[in-house]
Parts: structure tokens; sequence; C-alpha cells
């Protein structure tokens, strides 16, 4: 019997909604698409989604900028880091982190990570204790929430400020409370392939209105920072405007339009993510040679991609398994390459960040780790079928 070929690309995405098309029509007609550009009073659609997006993720502040990293970096900014201090980052993360990290002069201290891809909090601990670092940089990884409450207590206890990456938990909850609003900020991607889609574009959230205020500067605001969606009053910005220096990264007119609209089918997207997830889990866990965590139960995840690790065999033949899905159209991302192909994360492979720690946990479970992405464009039969392939795959390796 000839095997099966999956047939669908795995890095198609759905349209833009129809409404998001229409409301950027009219904003290029209007050839106002710079967010300060409005006549009188009006408010920008930059403006308008900042004030949606607070609302979504019950923050009291938010900011639109250029993409999720630029976030990143303007958030330790505001937060007070200085050039040469230390930011506790988890080692499973994906490049912009340490990028921005670097590009805000910070110093990472990587963190060992779990078999279930989780923060080890006993190295988190130890770390913060050594290091004396006063910042972590929290990355929820492809959507695995750590234990929150025992890193928020770690962090209290060195005073350490946290900033949470929610590259890949926009949406997500941990114990019923929204990701994002465990640290002092938040950061989320709207580039492609996260959970809204305009290209490139990124949200910063928080609740404290001098973080707020130098995150707005920041971004560019010139004196025109009462012109956002979510403004702290003028007395902070007084405060801060003028040692705050401007470091470009705004987001325009038509970025915004297309985010706007997403925000409202978001949560029915997450419900067709999380089933199209649960279809492959399930599949994949027939298979003795791959092991998938279980999902904890209060974590509320977004299951915009899998993850699975194989066990069956030595990790050198991962590549072959690899190889032999793709041939079969099955596209996997293996996390354990020591050269770095494609979007990298192995934290030895940001050789600008010089000579690190060997973290042997963190190594040893991503040379086992395998990375599936769930575009909303393949349904569960679909799903079904990418799990029967790698099945037989892995039943032979
Ligand atoms: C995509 C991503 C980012 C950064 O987002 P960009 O908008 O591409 O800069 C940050 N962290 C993680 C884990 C990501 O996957």
């Amino acid at each position: 019997m000839s095997k099966s070929i999956f047939q669908k690309p795995f890095t198609q995405q759905e349209p833009i909604p129809d409404s998001a098309i229409e409301r950027v029509v009219e904003i290029l007609k209007t050839g106002r698409l710079h967010r300060y550009n409005t006549r009188g009073s009006q408010d920008s659609e930059a403006s308008l989604l900042e004030r949606e997006y607070a609302d979504y993720q019950g923050a009291k502040y938010c900011l639109a900028c250029t993409s999720g990293g630029y976030a990143l970096q303007i958030a330790l900014r505001s937060i007070g880091m200085q050039h040469g201090e230390k930011v506790l980052a988890n080692a499973y993360t994906l490049a912009p982190v340490p990028g921005a990290i670097h590009a805000a002069g910070g110093v990472p201290v990587f963190v060992e990570i779990d078999q279930d891809w989780h923060v080890d909090i006993g190295d988190l601990e130890k770390k913060a204790e050594k290091s004396g670092a006063k910042y972590m940089m929290l990355s929820h990884m492809r959507g695995h929430i750590s234990d929150m409450d025992a890193i928020v207590s770690v962090c209290e206890k060195y005073g350490i400020v946290i900033v949470e990456d929610c590259a890949h938990t926009m949406g997500a909850h941990w114990k019923g409370t929204r990701s994002g609003n465990f640290g002092k900020v938040a950061c989320f991607s709207a580039q492609t392939y996260k959970h809204v889609n305009s290209g490139e574009g990124g949200l910063l959230t928080t609740d404290d209105e001098e973080v707020a205020a130098r995150a707005i500067v920041h971004s560019g605001s010139y004196m025109l920072y009462q012109r956002h969606g979510t403004p702290p009053s003028e007395e902070v910005f007084r405060r801060i405007r003028l040692d705050t220096p401007n470091m470009s990264g705004r987001m325009d007119n038509v970025r915004a339009a297309l985010i706007r609209p997403q925000l409202s089918g978001l949560e029915e997207n997450i419900r067709r993510w999380n089933t199209r997830y649960r279809v492959l889990e399930q599949g994949l866990s027939k298979s003795s040679n791959l092991r998938l965590p279980e999902r904890v139960q209060h974590e509320a995840f977004v299951g915009s991609s899998i993850q699975f690790q194989v066990n069956g065999c030595d990790p050198s033949r991962i590549p072959d398994l690899v190889k032999r899905c793709a041939e079969r159209g099955v596209e996997i991302k293996w996390f354990g390459g020591a050269e770095p192909t494609g979007f990298t994360s192995r934290y030895d492979s940001w050789a600008y960040l010089g000579e690190q720690p060997v973290l042997n946990a963190t190594i040893d479970v991503l040379l086992k780790t395998c990375d599936l992405r769930i575009p909303l464009t393949f349904d569960e039969e679909d799903c079904a079928q990418i799990a029967e392939i790698i099945c037989e795959e892995a039943a032979t390796i």
C-alpha cells in the first residue's frame, strides 16, 4: 500500500476578515496612515485598538507598537532596567527574546526548563539568589504556562520585576487569570504566525501608570503622548517625558485596523485551535515512541502549535524522522539541532551573548522536542491524518 501524503501547506493563514479589509481601504483612501494624523479630537485607529485590547486583556493601559520583540525591548527599558543589568529568562524561548534583552542593554541569565517545558522553579530560585537579577523575562514559549504561583512567589521574595512574553498566550489563562496579568508588563505579537495577524505588530499592557507613560514616549510619541487610547494623566508624563528617549516603533492605522475585528473573533478561534490540538494530541499519543506531556487542567492554553518528545530513539536519529515526515508533507520543526535553521530556540545558538553556562536539563529536553504549527486552515480530518503519518514514521525509527 502506498503511503499517504498530506497536501496542505503548514504556513497558510486564513484570510483577513472582510470588515478589516473594508476598514483598511477606507483608511488608505484618507491617506491618514500615521497614528497621530487625525482630524481634531478624533481617535486614531491605533488608539481605538489600544482601548479595545486593554479592555480585552483586563489591563489599565495598552500601547500598540511595531512588533512583539520591540514591545519586549521597551518593556525592559520602561521598568527601569539599566545597561549591563541582569535579566533572568527561561532558556526555552525564541530568538527575539534574547535579542530584546540584548537590545535594551540587559544581560540574560538563562534558567533551566523541565521535561514539560516549564520553568524549573528550583533553578530559578538558585539563579535569582546567585545573580542578584532584578528582572525576569518570562516567555510562555509555545503556550506552555509554568507554575505562576511559584514564579511570582520566588520573584517577590527576591524583588524581581516580571515581564511576560505572551507571544503564544494571547487569550490563554492560568487558574482563571489571563496570561499577561501576573507580571508588571506583558507583551503580545500580532505577527502573522501568532493569534492575530497584521503581518507585524506588537501590544504592551500594564497597570502601572509610569511604565505605561515611559513605554508610550519610548515608542515615539513625541509630545503627542495624550493621543493614545489609554494614556496615563498629564502629570505622570511630565515626570518622565524629558528623560525618556524616543525609539520610534509606532503602530500605524492600517495594522490597527487589521487587528481590531480579529479581537472579536479570538475566542472562537481559540476554541477552533484547541479542537485541532486535541485531535493531534490524541492521534500522536497512540505512538509509544512519542511523549506528550499532559496539559494541566488549570492551564487554559491556546493550542496554536503542538510539541512532543521523541523518546523511542537516540536524538541523533530525529532529523531522519523529520525528513521522512517532510517527504509525506508534514513539516516538523526539531528544536534540538546544533546548527540553527529556520527560527532558532536553542540558547547556545545566540553566540553574540558570549559563552553561556551549560544547561544540561534544557539541552536534554530540546534534543527530543519536535514542534508542529497548527494553522486554522487545517480541519480536524487534516490533523488526524498528520498524526497518523507521524505515528507511522515514528514506528520505524
Ligand atoms: C514571535 C515571538 C516573539 C516576538 O514577536 P515579533 O512580533 O515577531 O517580534 C517573542 N517571543 C516569542 C516566544 C515569539 O514566538
